[in-house]
């Protein structure tokens, strides 16, 4: 890829996580011979472009963790020749004329709002677009399957599918990569990875973080569309994924969109009736503290609307209705303002069909858990003693996981540039997490799920427990 063009170049997302992402990929010699465009609809000088370079390329221009000096002089490079424009994307022709001025091939990231993104994109041509160009879209994609369903159409327009790259910087490659080395290199595991061996899994992803001044996106996604709608349902496909017969994008994403057709909330088969209450839980935060920090309810926070009956933690049991999982709850969870940091899968295995007479002690099942940042790996085993052989005791096998030195969308945007939309999602993909939410976010709304509440700082409502309390 020869440019990388940001769009929403002065905004939040570019300034704190892109810049800073795409500055660690140069400066590791991943990405040679880069040129880097800024647009935004602010009018910015040339020297406000670079004094926000400045700020997001620091880290990586300092020596040590995976910057190379060959790297960082190619980045300081890429700053002195990079360049900020002033465009209204949704102006017509706007976009389209300056593409044409921008020598390609071309990926150009839509860091804008949705709406604006979309617009953006209706009103662009394929002929405005340098040959080669990959499009690449930040979360949310959609608001629903119609729309996700009608922006993939949009799109479809444009470039190829495989030229486009819907963001899930939760696909890390160190994740997908270690959750599949994990599964697939090991027949010990993947032998009894199914139905008849697994009880339930569940994917956690509880944070302390609280609102953080995010109001204006959060109060209208809530810990449902925020979290579990995207981030965790890709997670809960790669565990659940059939074995690919290569790495390559077409087999890995083949066999993650099997498992998300198949998937419902609660047992049962797409389109039957489901006890949405019973298969789904959201709450609240109230009041409390976090380690010495204060904090509000929820719905004191600054700019947020009660109206909106906004979730900050939820909690919902999926089926993957299919040979391998029938009967097995995916149970996924994500919330905020909590205790303690998790982010994790945990798959917990049936009780042996028969303990011989004379144990003592509990028979705890075995539990693998498979920590996301840091990536990590325990299995949890019962053995003898200590002290009396006859008395069953827990062990935990702990183990680090390699993880890639690059921020999650330094790695987004390495499979970006090098064109490899492994780690991206796919358009029929996106569409069907609308679909397995959908029919659980209209309960939520209609008040057939009533909204709990915890405070600040707890591990969540009374009666919510996990594997791990
Ligand atoms: P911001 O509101 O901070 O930034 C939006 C950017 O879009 C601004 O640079 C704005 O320019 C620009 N913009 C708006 N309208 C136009 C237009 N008509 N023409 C050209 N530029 C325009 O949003 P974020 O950076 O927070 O979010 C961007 C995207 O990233 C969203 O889709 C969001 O959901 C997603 N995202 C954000 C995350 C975050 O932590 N911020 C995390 C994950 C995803 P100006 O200021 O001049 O109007």
């Amino acid at each position: 890829m020869k440019t990388l063009v940001i769009l929403g170049a002065s905004g939040d997302l570019t300034g704190r996580l892109l810049l800073p992402g795409v500055a660690r990929l140069i400066a590791s010699g991943r990405a040679p011979g880069l040129s880097l465009v800024g647009a935004g609809s602010d009018d910015w000088s040339a020297g406000r472009w670079q004094e926000r370079l400045d700020g997001s390329f620091a880290d990586a221009l300092a020596p040590g963790g995976a910057s190379t000096k060959e790297g960082i002089a190619e980045l300081k490079a890429v700053q002195a020749g990079s360049s900020y424009h002033q465009l209204d994307v949704t102006a017509k022709g706007a976009l389209g004329t300056f593409l044409q001025g921008v020598q390609g091939p071309v990926a150009l990231y839509f860091a804008l709002p949705p709406a604006v993104s979309q617009k953006a994109c209706e009103i662009l041509a394929k002929k405005d677009l340098p040959p080669g160009t990959r499009l690449v879209m930040e979360k949310p994609f959609g608001s629903s399957a119609e729309s996700a369903r009608a922006l993939n159409a949009t799109l479809a327009r444009l470039v190829p599918e495989n030229h486009i790259h819907r963001v899930d910087h939760f696909l890390g490659k160190s994740t997908v990569l270690n959750v599949m080395g994990l599964r697939f290199a090991n027949r010990l595991l993947e032998h009894s990875w199914n139905s008849e061996h697994v009880e339930k899994v569940e994917i956690v992803f509880d944070e302390p973080l609280t609102l953080e001044n995010r109001a204006r996106y959060y109060d209208h996604a809530g810990a449902g569309r925020d979290m579990i709608q995207s981030h965790l349902l890709q997670i809960m496909a790669i565990m659940a994924m059939e074995p690919p017969a290569t790495l390559g994008e077409q087999d890995v994403r083949d066999n993650i969109a099997s498992v998300l057709r198949a998937a419902t909330i609660g047992p049962g088969a797409a389109g039957a009736a489901t006890d949405l209450a019973a298969h789904t839980r959201r709450a609240r935060y109230t009041e409390g503290t976090i380690g010495d920090r204060k904090v509000p309810n929820y719905l004191d926070e600054e700019g947020v609307d009660p109206a909106n009956g906004t979730e900050t933690l939820a909690e919902v049991e999926v089926h993957v209705n299919n040979w391998r999982w029938a009967g097995v709850p995916f149970i996924l969870r994500s919330g905020k303002a909590l205790g303690r940091a998790r982010k994790e899968a945990v798959v917990t295995f049936k009780p042996v069909p028969h303990l011989p007479g004379g144990f003592k002690g509990t028979d705890s099942p075995t539990r693998l858990h498979i920590g996301f940042g840091p990536e990590t790996l325990s299995l949890d085993l019962d053995v003898n003693g200590p002290g009396d052989l006859f008395s069953l005791d827990r062990v935990q096998l702990q183990a680090v996981l390699a993880s890639d030195p690059l921020l999650p969308y330094g790695e987004v945007l390495d499979g970006v540039l090098s064109a490899d939309p492994l780690l991206s999602v796919r358009g029929d993909t996106a569409e069907e997490c609308w679909r397995i939410v959908e029919t659980a976010f209209a309960a939520w709304k209609s008040g057939e799920v009533p909204m709990e509440e915890y405070p600040a700082g707890s591990t969540g409502p009374q009666g919510w427990t996990t594997s791990n309390d």
